[in-house]
């Protein structure tokens, strides 16, 4: 009696559907969002900047997107950065003992102060609970503002793009030799990873990959 009486005032409402539960999202949404999951997440794990990608931007995954980035449910982020880390490890893609050090992608200063947050580091919060790897919050630091996007051409992009990052204080400092993995929440043309580990190497840092929650289908 006691226990289900503390149930009640424990439960409360899953971001995604309205729903009572105990948890940060109802079983019946994550058995959806795992639904999109990638059947081959190591697919592009080749070329010059492997990529890892958890799942498909779309449906029920893109909408817990938005309700975590716009409707500021951080557990949704930190959650998929779990899911991420989980699937990761399945997988052995890299040496067990690297630990390599993680840097989320950043958003610039002024879009992060209206947000309250960066969504990539939110992600990438939940992934390091899971490995253990070290988490640079600002290895990266996004010194120009870029224009969206979406309407853009590739040349257009990479133009827009160039010169955005720059390293962070926390990593300038750092002097131990450590491989990087970026994270992101979306990865779509891969532009924006692209340029910043070219800044990355550009300073001698060794860039191993990029890890992302989803990607849309057509990739
Ligand atoms: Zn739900």
């Amino acid at each position: 009696m006691l226990n289900n009486i503390l149930s009640l005032f424990l439960q409360n409402n899953c971001p995604l559907c309205e729903r009572a539960t105990s948890e940060e999202i109802c079983d019946y949404c994550q058995k959806q969002l795992k639904s999109f999951q990638l059947k081959q997440p190591q697919k592009f794990w080749k070329g010059d900047l492997p990529l890892f990608v958890w799942g498909e931007y779309d449906g029920k995954l893109k909408q817990a997107i938005a309700a975590f980035k716009y409707d500021k449910h951080l557990q949704i982020g930190e959650l998929l950065g779990v899911w991420l880390a989980e699937t990761w490890q399945n997988y052995s893609l890299i040496n067990p003992n690297l630990f390599p050090l993680i840097i989320p992608i950043p958003i610039h200063q002024t879009k992060e102060k209206i947000r309250g947050f960066n969504q990539s580091e939110i992600i990438a919060r939940g992934f390091c609970q899971v490995t253990k790897y070290p988490l640079k919050k600002r290895g990266l630091i996004r010194v120009r503002s870029t224009k969206p996007m979406f309407s853009l051409t590739v040349e257009e992009k990479e133009n827009n793009i160039k010169g955005a990052f720059k390293l962070g204080k926390s990593l300038q400092n750092y002097s131990v030799s450590r491989p990087i993995l970026l994270i992101d929440d979306i990865y779509t043309t891969g532009t924006t990873v692209k340029e910043a580990a070219r800044m990355l190497q550009h300073q001698g840092k060794k860039v191993l990959g990029v890890l992302s929650v989803c990607t849309p289908r057509h990739l």
